[in-house]
């Protein structure tokens, strides 16, 4: 029986000493899932050609394809080559094939090759060389037992073009094709415990479809992946999963393609034409500048308002001194001053405002460090929003805030079929 699946072997001192961030294998994992091929196994060692070897044997026995990449570069501490063939038991021969393309990288930018690139251009007998249009370093697939290695140069860009260009269409005609389907969910305001508690069954290792979680800044991205079958195509599946999977988190989903809330708000309010403005106190307009990452915004923010200080609150968004005086800044009354103040301000149909206290110091019993008070006002309402975010750091509590606030926009955007009526 052949085996299965893949392995990922990322070399590289820096990977290990703690100051670059293994990526490759995330890159490749996620390009794989899309011929059905699995990531199994994921090692990351230093440039030492004996253990380098080692692992090469060790991986290719128990996995189908074993990718490699990292110390492919040109000089002595790079020895993933030697690695490879010292692995496959083969010699290293200089490709004049690999020479000539190295060479002519470096005529393309004016420059001599320096000696030591020569070394790129050693590649083990019987590897399939690979072009790298992205740098240097060749790539190449060398035959190891059952198993393919395949090899591809360190810095990510390079490595995901070289997968691109060449590995990806070779895979493609090795692996037979495989009827399998993905799709997305982005929620937010829902922890990742509570999200696996509510989806139950469906997160078990065999269901079909899967579904697998992850969550970083609030947003949980839910991937529902689905294998087709006799009895259902992996399309249908999904569409049925997908039914039912929004009807249980209708309240939490914010988007099936935009990954962040700044991206599905921009939609949405595009969609409605609905123009927007922030007031801002403790996020000093974060959420104004989330919202112009998305390009093409300006036709439905036209501006927002900083107002960190009371002052600032009274002259700019018109927020009378006696409510603050009475309430303080951070109160539900003065943060529905300033939505309706920015409203008036701004002339934008949709206002949302952000109060709170960022900490590390002004907190009281009364109102602690990370309490946040929210406004949204739109079309002669206002809701207001209380939130008391964990004592985490100042910046930790301001982009949740500013979060909060997109999302909470992200809610009361009219649809243009409400309208209509
Ligand atoms: P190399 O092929 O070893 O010459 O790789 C050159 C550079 O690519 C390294 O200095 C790293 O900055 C980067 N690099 C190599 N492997 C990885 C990896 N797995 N993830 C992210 N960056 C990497
Ligand atoms: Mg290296």
């Amino acid at each position: 029986m052949t085996a299965e699946g893949v392995a990922v072997l990322a070399i590289g001192d820096e990977l290990l000493g703690g100051y670059t961030l293994e990526r490759n294998s995330a890159l490749i994992a996620d390009e794989l899932s899309a011929l059905g091929l699995e990531v199994r196994e994921l090692r990351v060692l230093r440039d030492n050609e004996e253990h380098i070897a080692e692992a090469l044997v060790e991986l290719a026995r128990d996995h189908r394809f074993v990718f490699v990449t990292g110390g492919l570069g040109p000089t002595l501490d790079d020895v993933t080559r030697h690695a490879a063939a010292r692995a496959a038991g083969v010699e290293l021969e200089l490709s004049q094939a690999a020479l000539a393309e190295v060479r002519e990288w470096w005529s393309g930018r004016d420059t001599e090759m320096p000696s030591a690139n020569e070394r790129q251009a050693l590649l083990p007998t019987g590897a399939v060389r690979m072009t790298n249009s992205a740098g240097t370093a060749p790539g190449f697939r060398l035959a190891l037992g059952a198993a393919t290695l395949i090899v591809l140069p360190g810095p990510p860009r390079e490595m995901s073009t070289m997968l691109q260009e060449s590995v990806l269409p070779w895979l493609e005609r090795e692996v037979p094709e495989a009827d399998l389907q993905t799709r997305h969910f982005y929620l937010f305001g829902l922890g990742e415990s509570d999200f696996a508690e509510r989806v139950g069954a469906w997160m078990e290792r065999d269901a079909n479809p899967l579904i697998g979680v992850t969550a970083s800044r609030g947003v949980l991205t839910v991937r529902m992946r689905a294998v087709g079958d006799e009895a259902s195509s992996a399309e249908a599946r999904l569409d049925r999963a997908s039914l039912e999977f929004r009807e249980r988190f209708s309240d939490h989903i914010f988007s099936e393609s935009e990954a962040t809330v700044e991206f599905a708000l921009a939609k949405r309010l595009e969609a409605s034409q609905v123009s927007i403005t922030f007031a801002e106190s403790c996020t000093g307009g974060l959420a104004a500048a989330s919202l112009c990452r998305v390009p093409g915004v300006s036709s439905l923010f036209t501006d927002g308002f900083v107002t960190y200080s009371n002052d600032a609150k009274v002259r700019r968004l018109g927020v009378s001194p006696e409510l603050l005086e009475a309430h303080g800044a951070v109160s539900e009354e003065v943060a529905r001053a300033m939505a309706e103040g920015a409203l008036l301000m701004s002339g934008a149909r949709l206002g949302v405002s952000i109060t709170g206290i960022a900490g590390p110091d002004g907190g009281t019993a009364e109102k602690p460090v990370g309490l946040v008070w929210f406004a949204v006002a739109v079309d002669g309402r206002t809701e207001t929003l209380r939130r008391q975010f964990p004592k985490h750091s100042r910046d930790w509590i301001r982009d949740a805030a500013a979060r909060t606030a997109l999302h909470l926009a992200w809610t009361h955007v009219p649809s243009p079929s409400l309208e209509a009526k």
